[in-house]
């Protein structure tokens, strides 16, 4: 393991257990790739995914402040929110048994009570997570803090209970994030993320270079959110950043056929799995782009490889 710097939670990450320990900073790994080479481009993967076996990518980032908080103030238990898919559920019981923390997990989706887990959430249930199902009208107040409060209390959890937003993001999550963009600055002359809540690129855009963000959900409602944690997190915008959101392709989790051809040339040609809800999309803009003349010839383009 790399020794943290004082850069990452300013010298904070001293008191977290080694089973929370990350390598860092992540590689940054050169790809040698025609499409981007033809126009005098260079593409470079951020390879977060490398970070934490248990938490891999920007989760590992967005998570570790809110565990330092919660230690911090002595919390007994984190409640957090997500769908029956969720990586950011799958990592938070991952780290909630890690560091002996209780964790809780809102699941959207009642009907889901009533069947066999599916394979993530019988790993976050398998980590200790205690899941609550919710009706999919119910899971629409997950950011009331009235309704947060009344659910704590309905589930009887202890006044000490962190309760952290769906994806994690939130204004401790957006800090954490900001050592990806330093890790960035002067490497790479545009960098690409996936976004799915954005709270990865409200970080990274603050002290990275500029930031395109690739929204997987449709319904062009990101960049409000994006702004909303900048404030949140810094008092007001930071760095350069805008989204493209022409690469959802259908929404969350959906696919196309010209993305899974993509997808699937992208792993023949540099032998590298690439992940389909997030990491796909990314990649999928970057190359796009890069062939409609988007980037400046000599430019290093990197994408965050998030998981
Ligand atoms: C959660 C996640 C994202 C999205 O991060 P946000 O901060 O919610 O935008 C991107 N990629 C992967 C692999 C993820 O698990």
């Amino acid at each position: 393991m790399t020794p943290l710097s004082d850069d990452h939670f300013g010298g904070a990450l001293d008191g977290l257990p080694e089973a929370l320990r990350a390598a860092l900073p992540s590689p940054l790994t050169p790809v040698a790739d025609e499409r981007f080479a033809a126009r005098g481009l260079e593409l470079l993967l951020k390879r977060d995914d490398l970070l934490h076996p248990a938490l891999p990518g920007n989760k590992w980032r967005k998570l570790v402040p809110n565990l330092l908080a919660a230690r911090r103030r002595g919390d007994e238990a984190l409640l957090t929110f997500g769908g029956a898919y969720s990586n950011h559920l799958r990592a938070t019981a991952a780290a909630g048994r890690l560091l002996g923390l209780a964790t809780v997990g809102v699941v959207r989706g009642d009907e889901l009570a009533r069947r066999p887990l599916n394979a993530s959430l019988a790993r976050c249930a398998a980590a200790g997570m205690r899941l609550h199902f919710v009706s999919r009208s119910e899971y629409r107040e997950r950011a009331d803090p009235a309704y947060r409060a009344g659910l704590c209390e309905r589930l009887g959890l202890p006044p000490g209970t962190l309760v952290v937003p769906e994806g994690g993001s939130n204004d401790r999550a957006v800090h954490g994030c900001v050592a990806l963009g330093r890790e960035l600055r002067g490497a790479a002359d545009v960098v690409a993320v996936a976004c799915g809540t954005g709270g990865t690129l409200a970080g990274l855009a603050a002290e990275g270079p500029p930031v395109i963000g690739v929204p997987v959900l449709a319904g062009g409602f990101l960049g409000a959110e994006v702004t909303r944690l900048q404030r949140e997190a810094f008092g007001g915008p930071r760095g350069t950043w805008r989204l493209e959101e022409r690469f959802h392709c259908g929404g969350y989790a959906r696919n196309t056929p010209a993305l899974e051809a993509f997808a699937r040339d992208f792993e023949a040609r540099h032998g590298l799995a690439v992940e389909r809800v997030y990491v796909a999309k990314a990649l999928y803009a970057v190359t796009t782009l890069a062939a409609e003349g988007a980037f400046a010839a000599g430019s290093r383009v990197a994408v965050v490889v998030t998981g």
